[in-house]
């Protein structure tokens, strides 16, 4: 008897592909931790410290609102030009570093290669760089994936990085809290007008989660902030479903969106 054809192929794909992943991560315990952006052998999980010292970490001066770093000291209170003229629906924004080839590969790897094991240390960088957004918050808030992206990836690198941070800051993170309700292409290659139609309205609060948060002072977690079109549309679906204030705290973004395009 041929009990092989009784098996789907599909069914054979995913349990070998189980099997491949086991494999990865017996193998991953067995060898020496690397650095995940340059492949160095290093000691612990995380960054060499080559690459450490080249991350970009984000300090004052920024924009109060913005969070852009300024080139130089304009004084207290001082709005950065994009605030002024085009503010976005969430009160404040802060990001641990710039988005530059150190914080892309991390970011990637997290992503892309299950490198989960860089989140907390990721989350820690961000409780720093959010800690005047945390002090204030009642709830953290992951931006979600689309469900098809969610499955290829498996989970939801926001969601990694708002775990973290609520280890750190004590701040209870909410999950899947936002849902996206239409599909959107990836933002990859979009022009800024194109990305904000392009995630506008996509997002919504869950019916299940609504009493979670209606009055709450939300932080809103995601990995990169670029035109922060995506930012701005979930901001807008949090105040919809009578968020007190919304706040978004990422990883890394993007300083000058001419030079650094993701
Ligand atoms: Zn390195």
């Amino acid at each position: 008897m041929d009990t092989a054809t009784t098996v789907a192929p599909s069914r054979l794909a995913r349990v070998a592909a189980g099997l491949r992943r086991a494999l990865r991560r017996s193998l991953d315990v067995a060898l020496p931790p690397l650095c995940p952006a340059c492949r160095d052998l290093v000691t612990d999980t995380g960054l060499c410290p080559t690459c450490w010292s080249k991350l970009g970490f984000i300090s004052a001066p920024y924009c109060p609102r913005l969070g852009i770093p300024f080139a130089y000291d304009p004084g207290p209170g001082i709005l950065s030009m994009q605030a002024i003229a085009d503010p976005p629906a969430y009160q404040r924004a802060r990001a641990a570093v710039r988005y530059d080839d150190v914080a892309r590969t991390l970011v990637h790897a997290l992503k892309y290669q299950d490198r989960t094991d860089l989140a907390p240390a990721m989350g820690r960088w961000m409780a720093r760089a959010g800690r005047e957004l945390l002090e204030d918050a009642d709830v953290l808030v992951p931006v979600p994936l689309h469900w098809r992206r969610g499955w290829s990836r498996r989970y939801n690198q926001s969601g990694a990085l708002a775990r973290s941070i609520e280890r750190q800051s004590g701040v209870k993170m909410i999950s899947e809290a936002l849902r996206r309700v239409r599909s959107t292409q990836q933002q990859i290659g979009l022009s800024r007008s194109q990305r904000a139609s392009n995630v506008q309205g996509a997002f919504k609060v869950a019916a299940d989660r609504q009493s979670e948060i209606q009055g709450r002072r939300v932080v809103l977690i995601d990995d990169v902030l670029t035109s922060g079109a995506t930012a701005d549309a979930c901001a807008r679906a949090l105040l919809r479903a009578k968020a007190a204030q919304v706040d978004v705290l990422v990883f890394a973004r993007v300083v000058d969106t001419h030079k650094a395009p993701i």
